[in-house]
């Protein structure tokens, strides 16, 4: 963990659809710990500048991702990552967390086939973006974990009559006002495709204080991929 307090400006908050992630060309893999629920999995929670396309944003319309972070470098990217490097000695210890892992098993579980251990994947996420959230190991994954708990999105969406379905479409200002509705808050939507094409709901971005407790209007609001009707798939 770096000493200096990392400067930034909000979390996103980010949850996945399991019905998403596991029916694209891709597939998935069950966790250890067995078939998720029916339920949106914590992805991450992620330290994020609020300027992205500001400053930089035509330079990096013009050069391309690849010029333009080998030219300007961390300072355009739009968050800080692996703010204590990529080293080994910065990994989550399951001690750390030890109270957690019961929830976090239910809450944030992998989905990738390339470890059905959950902790992988925490450890991950907190070495790439939790090292940059000013707080304690314990702290971060206590407050994605109250985050989700407090505003329970698949609930949400069920109340607007959006559900998983094999058939059903939803409209994405249907999805975005849902959650405006039911958080009080404006969130970001990110979409995948399924095996045979169809777009559908993948990620809600919601977005998060400083402190991860509160949420806030997200002052970024990202690129959407969503097409107009979207799938809600089943798990
Ligand atoms: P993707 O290319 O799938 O959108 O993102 C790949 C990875 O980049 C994510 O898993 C995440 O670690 C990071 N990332 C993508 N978009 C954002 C963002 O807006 N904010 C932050 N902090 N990280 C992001
Ligand atoms: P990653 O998985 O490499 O952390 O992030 C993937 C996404 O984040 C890409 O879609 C890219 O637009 C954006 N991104 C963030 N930082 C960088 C960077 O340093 N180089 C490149 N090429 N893309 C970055
Ligand atoms: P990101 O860089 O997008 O924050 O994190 C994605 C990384 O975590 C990828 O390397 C991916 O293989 C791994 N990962 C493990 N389990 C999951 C999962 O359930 N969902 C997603 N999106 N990535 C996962």
């Amino acid at each position: 963990v770096s000493a200096a307090a990392e400067r930034f400006d909000f979390f996103y908050f980010v949850q996945q659809w399991p019905g998403s992630y596991c029916d694209t060309w891709r597939g998935c893999c069950f966790p250890d710990s067995g078939k998720p629920a029916a339920d949106f999995g914590i992805h991450g929670l992620w330290p994020n500048y609020a300027q992205c396309h500001g400053r930089y944003g035509l330079a990096r319309a013009v050069l391309g991702d690849d010029a333009f972070f080998s030219i300007v470098g961390r300072r355009g990217r739009c968050w800080p990552q692996y703010c204590g490097g990529d080293y080994d000695d910065n990994a989550l210890r399951p001690w750390e967390i030890r109270d957690l892992i019961a929830s976090l098993e239910r809450s944030w579980p992998t989905l990738s086939c390339k470890s059905g251990r959950s902790f992988e994947f925490w450890s991950y996420e907190w070495k790439k973006h939790g090292t940059c959230s000013n707080l304690e190991p314990h702290d971060y994954f206590a407050r994605a974990l109250a985050l989700k708990a407090a505003h329970n999105l698949t609930a949400i969406l069920a109340g607007a009559g959006i559900v998983p379905s094999a058939t059903e479409t939803y409209s994405v200002s249907s999805v975005s006002d849902a959650i405006t509705q039911g958080t009080g808050f404006t969130a970001n939507l990110d979409c995948n495709r399924d095996a045979d094409g169809e777009s559908q709901l993948y990620q809600v971005f919601m977005c998060v204080d400083r402190e991860a407790k509160r949420l806030i209007d997200c002052p970024l609001h990202k690129r959407s991929k969503c097409s107009d009707q979207v799938k809600l798939p089943l798990f």
